[in-house]
């Protein structure tokens, strides 16, 4: 047993150069957890810092396997989106959040848009805006209320970004752009895309206090925002010193543990009901 719980661990490496066979028993599990409801959502808020405020909520998703138990996303997404399951994997979560967040609607706590984490191949897909639209219809949840994230990488070929993204602007959903400053968009095209937020990566908010670099870069990111009329928000907040920054430098919101981990629904409830 404890040999073949060493083989398992490996198979869920990050690293998913392994061999065909891992990878083939990795795709039938990732089936079968589709099949067997074996995801869940996570839910880490974003906070307002002045307010302290729960002014947004990112879906993130786990997975409950059956013998491991929790599996964190970085262990399965990169090879989902390697071999095409993100596709309807990314469609569980999007219709799972709208349908989370329109229950929250329903019990009476104030709206609140989420986000989730679009993939490339989901970005680029056949009939986004339809596939999107449908899950709306659907769950109920009105475009304001959800926010797909993307990544600069996926802004590479411009013309394609564009025009998807003029798909989203159409039907009324906003759109972030994730772990800004670790890609390579040019900031020339950064205001011909019509997007609404930059999400600041945590490898710069990690080191702004002991790294002038970093802080320069943050305080230049969320001037920037403000010239461009763009909302922002700085992820991987852990500590009071880093709030206080960003808060100085007229970064709003913030996302991290020094407020919360993501939490599953309950706990989220919990915090909507007696504040963070
Ligand atoms: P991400 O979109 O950049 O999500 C933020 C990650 O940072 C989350 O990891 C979150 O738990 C972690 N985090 C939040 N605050 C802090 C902090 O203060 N300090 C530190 N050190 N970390 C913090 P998680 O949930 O493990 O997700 C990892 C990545 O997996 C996500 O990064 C995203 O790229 C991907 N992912 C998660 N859920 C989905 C999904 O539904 N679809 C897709 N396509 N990707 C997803
Ligand atoms: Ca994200
Ligand atoms: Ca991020
Ligand atoms: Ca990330």
């Amino acid at each position: 047993a404890k040999e073949k719980g060493r083989n398992d661990f490996q198979m869920f490496n990050a690293d998913m150069k392994s061999t065909s066979i891992n990878r083939l028993k990795l795709e039938n599990e990732l089936r079968r957890a589709l099949a067997n409801e074996e995801f869940v959502l996570y839910y880490q808020p974003q906070v307002e810092i002045e307010s302290g405020r729960i002014v947004g909520v990112e879906a993130l998703i786990r997975w409950i396997h059956p013998e491991r138990g929790l599996v964190s996303p970085n262990h399965f997404i990169p090879f989902a989106e390697e071999s095409g399951l993100i596709v309807p994997i990314g469609e569980w979560v999007l219709r799972s959040a709208c349908k989370q967040n329109k229950a929250w609607q329903n019990q009476g706590y104030e709206p609140i848009p989420i986000s989730v984490n679009l993939s490339m191949r989901q970005f680029f897909q056949h009939n986004l805006k339809g596939k999107i639209s449908h899950v709306l219809e659907q769950t109920g949840l009105e475009p304001q209320y959800l926010e797909l994230e993307i990544t600069e990488s996926m802004t590479m070929d411009v013309d394609h970004a564009i025009q998807s993204l003029l798909e989203l602007k159409e039907l009324g959903v906003n759109v972030s752009i994730d772990d800004f400053g670790t890609g390579y968009s040019s900031l020339y095209y950064l205001k011909k895309f019509p997007i609404d937020k930059l999400k600041i990566d945590r490898s710069f908010v990690r080191d702004i206090m002991v790294d002038p670099n970093d802080a320069a870069i943050v305080a230049t990111i969320i001037a920037m925002t403000h010239h461009l009329n763009l909302k922002v928000i700085a992820e991987g907040v852990e500590n009071e010193d880093q709030l206080n920054f960003l808060y100085q430098n007229r970064c709003n919101e913030v996302q991290g543990y020094w407020y919360s981990p993501p939490v599953d629904g309950n706990e989220l409830e919990y915090m909507l009901n007696h504040g963070i």
